[in-house]
């Protein structure tokens, strides 16, 4: 008896020194325990809950997910967890004291109902919460931590688009894709025009504002869903045009040269001329009717702008085929 006796003063102890919420309803669903750590958040004493029915005390509860575990551990012996994504905060319950009041914040839990079989009695059920408040803060921290870390991988620090390591996994989905579609893909690689000189005339940090300038005005002019504008290297840019046909991309990297012309950036002088900020580009296509592969693109487009420079400059060059492999 005594034996007894100190079993069950040893079980209170754990009951009242656990860390998380027990509550303990009888096949009544009437509360018959309630232990310290709920007094603590919830600022209701055992003694003005004990022997009340659950859903008179937490009336917002009632025909939530939780009512369908209670029965489903009194009737169906079945246990459940609920779903922390569902149920953020069901309980009225505080991190801090027994001032619990509806205008601060309730604390984040996980809620599992545990259906409790005891010998000579009907089924009991038991309710533990716990505070996973940290927890899912933490969560949301690394959540945001790797959304930011993610878009700093894939995009240039400088201007904002896409950077190279970008360009090199976009290139070849959508090239993989426009080969087993069948469906034109066309490349510009785009290149500011005597840049050096800009660089030599005003500084190198009013170049970088000037390059900042330039990827907006393209950034602009490429506003399909999926094209991809990246930053090549140094003053170069490339666009990638899925589901865009040669004369399309023409008109586009025309459109494209004039309005980084139109930005009307001074660029010192030639031959007693001022001169402004012009970029070259070079268009290459792959089509069903002239296939090529990643590589042949990416050098055909490059072949194009070393011709649109060769030329003069400020101006628009497509496709040139390969040269002819050495006899
Ligand atoms: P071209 O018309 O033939 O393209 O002549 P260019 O002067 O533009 O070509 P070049 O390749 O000789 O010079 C490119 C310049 O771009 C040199 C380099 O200092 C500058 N540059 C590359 N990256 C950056 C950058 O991030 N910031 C700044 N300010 N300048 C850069
Ligand atoms: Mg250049
Ligand atoms: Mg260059």
């Amino acid at each position: 008896m005594a034996e007894t006796l100190h079993r069950l003063s040893l079980l209170e102890s754990i009951v009242g020194a656990v860390n998380l919420g027990a509550i303990v309803l009888d096949d009544h669903r009437s509360i018959v325990l309630w232990n310290r750590w709920l007094e603590r958040h919830s600022g209701w004493k055992a003694d003005t809950v004990l022997g009340r029915d659950f859903f008179e005390v937490f009336p917002e509860l009632q025909h939530k997910r939780i009512e369908s575990a209670i029965t489903q551990a009194l009737r169906d012996n079945f246990q459940s967890l609920l779903s922390q994504s569902l149920h953020k905060a069901p309980f009225p319950l505080y991190q801090q004291s027994a001032m619990a009041s509806e205008s601060r914040e309730r604390m984040q839990q996980a809620v599992a109902v545990t259906p409790i079989s005891l010998a000579g009695a009907r089924r009991h059920c038991l309710i533990q919460i716990s505070d996973v408040t940290i927890a899912v803060g933490r969560e949301k921290l690394l959540r945001e931590q790797t959304m930011v870390l993610r878009s700093q991988t894939f995009s240039d620090g400088l201007t904002g688009v896409a950077n190279r390591r970008h360009f090199d996994v976009a290139i070849d989905k959508e090239m993989r894709r426009a080969r087993r579609s069948g469906i034109p893909l066309s490349l510009l690689m785009i290149d500011i025009d005597h840049f050096k000189d800009y660089n030599d005339q005003y500084g190198h940090q009013q170049g970088d504002t000037c390059l900042k300038q330039v990827a907006g005005a393209l950034a602009a002019m490429l506003n399909r869903s999926g094209d991809v504008l990246a930053r090549y290297g140094g003053e170069e840019f490339a666009a990638i045009l899925p589901d865009t046909e040669l004369a399309k991309a023409l008109g586009l990297a025309e459109a494209i040269r004039k309005s980084v012309r139109t930005l009307s950036i001074d660029n010192g002088h030639e031959d007693g001329a001022p001169r402004h900020i012009t970029v070259s580009i070079g268009v290459a296509t792959h089509s069903g009717a002239a296939p090529l592969d990643m590589d042949q693109l990416i050098g055909a487009a490059d072949r194009a702008l070393y011709q649109a420079k060769d030329g003069g400059r400020n101006r628009v060059v497509s496709n040139v085929s390969p040269p002819a492999a050495p006899a």
